[in-house]
């Protein structure tokens, strides 16, 4: 059963709020015994009060009626302070005086209209402050639409201030924060066109409105398939989500299975900004991204101390860049060409040693610094230790080893990336193909063309591009010919699935071999078993990265590899 609470939870269900801004009782009398029916009354009785008021509850009002002879300030005072504070100017102010001189001023500052003292009859009265709210909120709604074209839900920002006002009408009614996403719609949109898409979202859309109908709360369409859902508490997401889903789905017909995603914040803590309650169940949303079917995540426990030791590694960023808590370790990359493996080169791998949390693995910080933007300055710091290094071992070994660096998608929306790439370079005096980029096949697949062309940019000073990640989800084989790389290289999990329980390695052959009508050479990831290596040697695969050679290494002990080359080399020509 729904409470009276719960079904009233709405915006157009509330009386508007109104400050009365009046020291003297018997008017705050006469006027409260006139409006209470119609509007809820917030009382001050003087020029801070009222300014405390609306200073906390801006959001919440409609609508200022001012008393001009207060105990602190002049009313004309307040009335300028008022309109100019960005968060309160849009307020509608009806000055209340026995003055008719002070109206022409009241006017210049902003007030909206008169109410004469001794008030005038009480339908006057209300009729004056029913036309100044709804001019207000006509006005309001010209300047920014509320709702979305394409679906007639609320847009973000209308909804964000919704979600204040139910607030501060239903303070202890639980509530929850609801995202909900379409998975993978850009597909739905590629495959069967924008105006089916378009569709998929008005359908959904309309479901949402009947239920908020029926049950209370609101929803917007705060991205292209991500809707926002603020109602009171329940439990049943997960049937509400498969209830939905089938609605959906009844009609697709031949289109197959539209599938969902879900984060809720369930009783979602009222003294957070709206927008981090949010943040909060896309962060739950996030957890259940990979998922085969329809699925809801949760915000919970562990959720929470992700988000914080988030902000603690965020915040101890600066820090750590300065005292060089960031090290860069060493994977060595083999040619498996040869009967005995020769080693080709090195990917950089970012580690930190941070002095309260110790180790901290890449897999934790790098999508986070990618979220954030830090993970430019990061970047930079590691391609310059990296080509620091490949400086140093040319001077002590008389050897060029190349290195990649990994290159982030956020990375080549920099206009000054190929500068700074360049300085690094030549700051070192390497060649530019001594520093290969490593740049992930995913920062090919999202709106490709200005990403292409600043690869594009980079091969063309002389830089070599590695695929990284290839075969983890994004493009296609076909992509490959139209992309400006020079090299391929597998994701881990496809040699995983090549190696799973049922071995089967023929997609990997098939690539390998699609890679070589390419002329790309293919780098294998993630080889651990000798069984591995000679699967891949056998399909055609020429370089191999991964456990079975070496752990990512510290620069000293990387050494020994270069070592050994030097030994292998000698040998070679000795014989
Ligand atoms: P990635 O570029 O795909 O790097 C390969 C990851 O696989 C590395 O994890 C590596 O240690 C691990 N790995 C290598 N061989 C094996 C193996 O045989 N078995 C298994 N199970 N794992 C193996 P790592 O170092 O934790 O890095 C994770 C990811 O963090 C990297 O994936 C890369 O996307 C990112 N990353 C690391 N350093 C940087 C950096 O300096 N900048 C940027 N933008 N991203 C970086
Ligand atoms: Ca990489
Ligand atoms: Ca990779």
């Amino acid at each position: 059963m729904l409470t009276e609470a719960q079904t009233l939870f709405r915006p157009s269900a509330e009386k508007r709020r109104i400050l009365l801004v009046e020291d003297e009782p018997i008017n705050q009398e006469i006027l409260r015994a006139y409006l209470e029916d119609s509007y809820e009354i917030l009382v001050a009785p003087s020029g801070a009060e009222a300014l405390e008021l609306l200073h906390a509850q801006y959001e919440t009002l409609s609508l200022i009626l001012l008393d001009l002879n207060l105990p602190d300030i002049h009313g004309l005072e307040l009335l300028r302070r008022i309109k100019e504070d960005s968060r309160s100017s849009r307020l509608s102010v009806i000055v209340m005086t026995a003055d008719s001189e002070a109206e022409v001023d009241s006017l210049t500052l902003g007030a909206i209209d008169f109410i004469p003292k001794p008030y005038p009859q009480q339908k006057v009265v209300l009729a004056r402050i029913m036309r100044t709210i709804e001019l207000s909120e006509d006005r309001d709604t010209l300047s920014h639409t509320e709702r979305d074209h394409l679906t007639g839900l609320y847009n973000r920002d209308f909804f964000y201030r919704y979600v204040i006002q139910l607030d501060a009408h239903h303070k202890d009614l639980p509530t929850d924060a609801v995202v909900l996403d379409v998975n993978h719609f850009h597909t739905i949109n590629e495959r069967y066109g924008k105006r089916y898409g378009d569709e998929l979202l008005r359908r959904l859309a309309g479901w949402m409105l009947s239920r908020l109908e029926r049950e209370g709360g609101i929803a917007c369409r705060s991205k292209a398939d991500t809707f926002l859902v603020y109602w009171p508490h329940r439990e049943d997401y997960d049937a509400l989500l498969e209830e939905l889903s089938e609605y959906l789905d009844a009609d697709m017909g031949s289109k197959g299975h539209v599938r969902l995603r879900m984060g809720v914040y369930a009783d979602a803590d009222k003294s957070l900004d709206a927008e981090r309650r949010f943040d909060r169940a896309k962060l739950a949303a996030d957890t259940v991204k990979e998922s085969a079917s329809n699925a809801v995540g949760r915000y919970d426990r562990s959720l929470h101390e992700a988000e914080l030791l988030s902000e603690q590694l965020i915040e101890s960023f600066p820090d750590a860049i300065r005292r060089r808590e960031f090290q860069v370790y060493y994977q060595p990359k083999f040619n498996v060409r040869p009967d005995s493996p020769v080693l080709h080169s090195a990917e950089a791998l970012v580690r930190w040693k941070h002095p309260a949390l110790g180790m901290v693995s890449p897999g934790v910080f790098i999508p986070l610094f990618e979220k954030s933007g830090l993970i430019q300055t990061l970047d930079q710091y590691v391609w310059a230790e990296a080509a620091a290094q490949i400086r140093r071992w040319k001077e002590s070994f008389g050897v060029t080893l190349p290195v990649s660096v990994n290159v982030s998608r956020v990375d080549l929306f920099d206009p000054l990336l190929k500068e700074k790439l360049r300085g690094i370079v030549e700051d070192n005096g390497l060649g530019f193909g001594e520093l290969l980029l490593e740049i992930t096949e995913s920062a090919y697949a999202e709106d490709s063309r200005q990403l292409v062309e600043a690869v594009r940019q980079l091969r063309a000073l002389g830089f070599r591009i590695e695929m990284d990640d290839f075969g983890s989800g994004y493009s296609s084989l076909s992509m490959l010919s139209a992309l400006p790389i020079d090299i391929l290289k597998l994701d881990i999990r496809f040699i995983r699935s090549a190696f799973a329980e049922h071995r089967d390695t023929r997609l990997l052959d098939t690539v390998v071999r699609l890679a070589g009508a390419y002329a790309l050479p293919v780098v294998a990831e993630g080889v651990e078993t000798a069984e591995q290596v000679a699967a891949l040697r056998a399909a055609g695969c020429r370089f191999v990265q991964g456990y079975y050679f070496s752990r990512p290494l510290p620069a000293g002990e990387f050494e020994r590899f270069i070592e050994e080359r030097i030994r292998q080399e000698a040998s070679f020509q000795n014989d």
